[in-house]
Parts: C-alpha cells; structure tokens; sequence
C-alpha cells in the first residue's frame, strides 16, 4: 500500500494545498487513510469507520443532513421560554455544581449590552476550562428562564477570541449523521480540518463545459460550501453539484459496462425466413397491440446487430410479454438454432411449457420443460437431445444454465420475471463461452428513474398499453371482521363457475407465524364459508412436485379456490380465476399488491380484488388508497417510490441499487436524467474519454473505480 511513504508526505507537506506538481498520484484524498488527519487518529478512525469513512475523501464527502442557521444572533433577553437562539456574551465567571450524582452543571455569567444572562452545560465538566473570564462566546441554544434570570442551554459554542473561522455557531452550521462517541462539534472539526488540508487537492474533474453548461460551481468551491456555507443558496448549489456528480458517475459506469459486456460479435446471425412467425401469429386468437409490435420490432432489430442482445423488456401484469418472448424465440428456431426460456419457479416454468408446447408443437417446433422433477434417465435423455439439437425451445428455471446442460446452438435466453437476476445469469452464460442474445423481462414496472440507476446497463422495452377489452380489476377495501361476508362472496363465485386466489402473507421473519396463520384460515375456510367448494392450500414449504400438482389441478378447474402465500405471485396465468382476496394486505408492499392483483382479470369476464387489512400506519393506508385508485403498475411503482422510498421498492434492493450519499431518486430524478444524457453524450463523442477536457474525468473514474467498494453491484 505504502502508507508509510502517505505520512511522510502527510507529515512533511501539511498543507499541501500549494502542491501543485504532484498533486493527483499519491496525494490524493482517495488513498489517505482518515487517521492520518489531524485531530482524528486511530481511536477516532475507528468512530468513523461506523459511518464508513475510512479514507479523506469518504470524510470530505460525508456531507451534512441539515444545516442549522445560526448566522444572526439575537439579545436572550425578551426572548420566549424554549426559543433557540444564537447569543453572544463575555464570561464574567465560571461555577460548577453536583446536585446528583450523575450530574455536574457548568454555569456561566455572561455579560452582554443588555445585561448579564447565564449559559448552563450538562455533564459537560471540561467546557469549564475554555470559559475563562473575558472570553467572548457565540452560543447557541435553548432559552429557560426556569429560575427567574434568563438562561440559555448551550448545545454548542464557539470561543471569538481567536482569528479562526467559526464553525459552530454565528453561522449556518452543518449537521452530520453521526455515531455514539463521535458528537457534530468533532464531526465539524475534523471536516473542516480535511477540507484546511486537502480540500485544495481536490482538481476539478467534470469537464469544464457542463459545469458551464448545468449551472453548477466548481469542485473546490462546492466542497467548501456544502458543508460550510455562507448562505442557504450556496449550500444548496453545491448540493446540486454533488448530486450531478453521484449521478454522471454511476451512469458513466453503467454505460462502460454495458460497451464491456457487449463488446465481442456473437457468432450466429438469424436468417431473414418468417414462415413460422407468420404461422404463430395467424394462430392467435388476437391480433398484437401496437405495443407488443413495436417491442418486437426494436427486439428483432438488435437480434439482426453483430453485438448480443442485451435488453430489458418491461410491461405490467397481463400486458402480453409472453407473446413477445416466443416471437424472439421463433427466430432461433427458423434459423435452425436452439432458444432457452428460465422462469424462476417451477411452477412457473410448467405453465410456460404448457402454453407453449400447445402454440408450438403444431407448427413442429420441439419443446421441452427441464424440471427439477425428472428422473436421472429422462434427465440425460432430455441432455442428449438439446446438445443434439433436437430440441429448439427449453424451458427451465435457472438450472438450465447449470454446468452439465449443453447447448448445440443456442441464439436466444429469454428471462421472464427475474429483474437484476437475469444480469447474473447473463454473466453466467458468458463464462460458458456463450454469447446469446438475451432478452429480460419484468412485471415489476419500476420508475423510470430507478431504472435508470438499476438497469442502467440495458436497452429499455416497454409495453405501455394493455390488450383491448380488458376490464380493469375492480379493488375493494374491508377491515378483517368483514371477511366473513366477503368468503360468501368469493362461494358465490364459486357457484357461477370462477376461481379464486385467497392470500395470506408470509415473511420470512414470521414465516412459522405465518404458515400456522395460513393453514389455519384455510382449516376454517373448508369448514364455513367455502365448505361447498374445493379448496387447496399452497405454500412455501410444499415440495415442488406437489406444488406443481396443485397448480395443475387449479389450472385445470378441478380446484376452485386456492389458498397460499405468495407463491403465485408472479406470472402465474389461470384465465378463469375472477377474485383474489388479500389477507393482512398491509403487510404487502405497493409492487406486490399489484402483482397478486395482476393474477385476476386475465380471462375476460369481471374481476375482483379484495383487500382486507387493518389500517395501522399512514403508509399502508396511502397504499390501499392507491390500490383503489389505479390500475396502472407504472403509476403505482412511481407511487411506491414516494412513499417507501427507493431501497424498499420491491425487487429494488436486491436488484443491486447503489446507495447515494446525497442524492434522493424521488426529488432529483430531473438531475438523473440530465446526468444520463450527458454520460452518453461524453461517451457518444469521445468513446475513450481521451480528449483533453475529459481526461480529468476519465482519470477519476479510474481511481474511483480502484478506492469504492461500496459501488461492487456494478463490479
Ligand atoms: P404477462 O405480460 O403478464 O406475461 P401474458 O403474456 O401472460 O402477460 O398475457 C396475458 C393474457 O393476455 C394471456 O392470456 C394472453 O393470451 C393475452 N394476450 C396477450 N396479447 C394479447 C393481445 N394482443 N390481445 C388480446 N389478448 C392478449
Ligand atoms: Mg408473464
């Protein structure tokens, strides 16, 4: 590492702010290690470790939560009981007192022009030796009057008798997040002990025509002002920068990594024969939606490019993703190659089979599902005939990508439902030595904005129109005690010959709760409401095989209604099922809720959602609302994002979102954008960043790259 070589410097340059030479290799904020600084050292290194700063740089941008104006200071006196003030005064003489044990009180009398007030610390005995009389203080704090003078509860001070900067009080003054042992006065200091000393080695890296450009100040000038600003605006500016500057740098790795991923030409090409395409879509029952056209012809595009494919293809519940995904199938097969479809469930994978092997088969193109039920014979016979080529559509979960399945040509890997996941497997695929084309879909619609930051790496489909003569699910809220009421419903449906989901939670927290909580409402169920009707219990700790065996059978009519925890909340298709009740629906989030939903109306005919819940908190109240008022799974998602925030939007945190120091996805989302265009413009005109005005930055992202691990999602 040569750290040692770091304190030299550090211990011989101490102000390297006029070292200009060499002033990005070895010096740079990025490789100091915290406790270096002045004022910290390893004790304090270690505080700051909690708050994950270990280096100067991670320090210099730990940028403040709030800010508190203590810029104008007022008279104490004539001031209201509880008011917070900024006060100066000259310390006349110092006491301190005991009354109890755990208690030591620090009093000083202060002079001021209107008359002597006193300022009062708490547990704070080592204030005493800096209040030496004729000192002139600035303190903020609370005023009391408890004992008939005027008193103020100092939370922080600042000592005027020295030439230096205040950076406590008399000022707009940072507040930081902070951890047990490290107080905001130490937080202050040691970060404008690092700004003192190696703010000045901060050069700019963002070339100079965005920032003239966007409006927004030069680095140095922004590190200053963020953390101590001299007015509002100019913390607020700098804000502004910081934030472009999260943003610009994580697009720009998302787009290097999409050119790095996509960088060798794949090997097969797809002839331009329709016969089969053609065949399929005259089989259909519809015709596509001007959406699913358009899809498929931005997919068909990049499956006629020399790099692979590498798309996302986003569409909400029951928007008709499935047609797509086979029509991307059907040219591998016309072109005499193989395509793979992965589910993420079994069950899944087999009501993907089915509906497939039944629009296929009679056109002659041979299917196959690879579940994890086969035997070991048929397992290797099945093997055989996709290294063969004999078969050119599988289906599987993601063990179709496990080491000892083959391919003889595979074109096309269609991931339905899987979101970050099927970047993984992506990558898997490369490791085999194999460049697909691959193709990802989601039925989670996240915000554009998120997606942006998640997805940043793949080329964007999007269905935004549903099939017609959908009807939209209609969404119903009851409190618990009218479930009762609600099941009669759900028999009666029953008798004029639909199915119904029933949906209890299951968390992994209180998955025992949970199960109990299922199988005994499902015991209740068979005996009372729905005595008359066939129900079947679904849930996480049923094997496979039998979970496949319930689905079936509810598939097929033989079930009428099914009682499970969320296991059939993605994709699953049964056209029939006509209602779906949720149980403790406050417990679900807005994305998820929205899925369950998506499991009804699929068929045509009315369908219902019944949310029952009790109405504890503010949030889920503001999510049932919105489960009322729209049907939009776009409208929903952006919704969830206000409401929960971006990491507990469903599917988002495990989807590798990176956490922002600074910037907030749901009220920066104009800067993202921005942020977005420009890396792809920087990127479009000077593919290297090998210009002059962008070397900085080219620079930058490379040490960047080296120093941040907390940025590994994009690794
Ligand atoms: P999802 O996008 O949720 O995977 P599916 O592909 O399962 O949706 O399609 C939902 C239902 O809509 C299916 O029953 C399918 O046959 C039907 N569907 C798909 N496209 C159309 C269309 N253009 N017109 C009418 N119905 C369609
Ligand atoms: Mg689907």
């Amino acid at each position: 590492m040569g750290a040692c070589f770091k304190i030299l410097i550090c211990k011989n340059k101490p102000n390297p702010k006029g070292l200009t030479m060499d002033k990005d290799k070895l010096n740079h904020p990025l490789d100091i290690q915290v406790k270096y600084l002045k004022m910290v050292g390893p004790r304090r290194a270690e505080q700051l470790a909690r708050l994950k700063i270990y280096s100067v740089h991670d320090l210099l941008y730990h940028f403040p939560r709030d800010y508190l104006d203590r810029s104008r200071t007022v008279s104490p006196f004539g001031m209201a009981e509880g008011a917070d003030v900024t006060v100066r005064g000259r310390v006349l003489n110092v006491s301190e007192t005991r009354p109890r044990r755990n208690l030591t009180i620090t009093k000083a009398a202060l002079e001021s022009d209107r008359g002597v007030f006193y300022a009062v610390w708490f547990n704070q005995a080592y204030v005493k030796k800096t209040l030496r009389p004729g000192t002139e203080l600035l303190i903020s704090g609370k005023i009391d009057r408890a004992f008939g003078a005027v008193q103020v509860q100092v939370q922080d001070f600042e000592v005027m008798d020295k030439n230096e900067e205040l950076l406590h009080a008399g000022r707009i003054v940072p507040v930081y997040s902070s951890t047990a042992g490290l107080n905001q006065r130490m937080m202050r200091n040691f970060i404008h002990a690092a700004l003192e000393q190696w703010g000045g080695a901060y050069a700019e890296f963002l070339p100079q025509r965005l920032l003239d450009e966007e409006k927004l100040p030069s680095l140095p000038a922004a590190l200053e002002h963020i953390h101590f600003p001299t007015e509002k605006d100019s913390a607020e500016r700098s804000r502004k920068r910081f934030v472009f500057e999260e943003f610009l740098l994580l697009q720009l790795r998302l787009l290097l990594r999409r050119r790095s991923i996509n960088r060798e030409y794949k090997e097969h090409r797809y002839p331009d024969r329709r016969e089969l395409r053609q065949k399929y879509i005259g089989g259909l029952k519809f015709a596509l939606t001007v959406a699913q056209q358009r899809v498929v012809g931005e997919i068909y595009d990049d499956l006629d490019k020399a790099l692979p494919m590498n798309r996302l293809l986003q569409g909400d519940v029951g928007s008709g993703k499935t047609v797509v995904a086979v029509l991307t199938l059907l040219r591998a097969v016309e072109g005499g190659m193989q395509g793979a479809f992965m589910a993420p469930t079994e069950v899944l994978a087999e009501q993907h089979h089915l509906s497939l092997s039944a629009s296929l088969e009679p056109l002659g193109v041979k299917t196959a599902l690879l579940s994890g039920g086969l035997g070991a014979k048929e397992r290797r016979r099945l093997l055989e005939q996709i290294k063969f080529g004999e078969v050119s559509v599988v289906v599987g979960t993601q063990a179709l990508l496990q080491e000892d399945v083959r391919f003889k040509r595979l074109a096309v890997v269609v991931i339905d439902e899987q979101h970050r996941f099927g970047v993984r497997q992506r990558a898997v695929l490369l490791e085999k030595g194999l460049r697909p084309d691959v193709l990802i879909m989601t039925a989670t619609p996240i915000p554009r904005t998120l997606s942006l930051t998640v997805y940043g790496d793949l080329d964007m489909s999007v269905i935004d129109s549903m099939p017609p003569g959908r009807q939209p699910v209609r969404t119903y809220y009851v409190s618990p005690d009218e479930l009762p009421r609600v099941f009669g419903f759900v028999s009666a449906q029953v008798r004029s010959g639909r199915q119904a989901y029933v949906v209890c939670p299951l968390v992994e927290e209180s998955e025992k709760m949970d199960l109990q909580a299922a199988e005994e409402l499902y015991r209740q169920l068979v005996e009372n409401e729905l005595r008359d009707c066939r129900v079947a219990l679904l849930h996480g700790r049923i094997p496979g095989s039998e979970k496949e065996k319930v689905m079936g059978e509810f598939r097929a009519g033989n079930i009428d209604v099914l009682v499970s925890t969320t296991v059939i909340e993605v994709g699953v298709d049964v056209p029939n099922a006509g209602a779906i009740v949720i149980i403790d629906a406050d417990r679900f989030g807005l994305a998820q809720l929205h899925q369950l939903r998506g499991r009804v109306g699929r068929g045509g005919g009315e369908a219902h959602c019944i949310l029952a819940a009790r109405l504890r908190t503010r949030e889920a109240a503001e999510r049932i609302r919105a489960m009322k008022t729209s049907n939009d799974g776009f409208f929903l998602a952006e919704k969830d994002l206000q409401i929960r925030g971006p990491g507990d939007v469903t599917g988002v945190r495990q989807s590798g979102m990176p956490e922002f120091r600074l910037a907030d996805l749901a009220r920066d989302r104009e800067i993202l954008i921005k942020a977005r265009h420009w890396a792809e413009e920087l990127l479009g005109s000077d593919p290297d960043l090998a210009k002059e005005e962008n070397r900085p930055l080219k620079e930058y992202l490379r040490r960047f790259q080296q120093r941040t691990e907390n940025f590994d999602h994009i690794s």
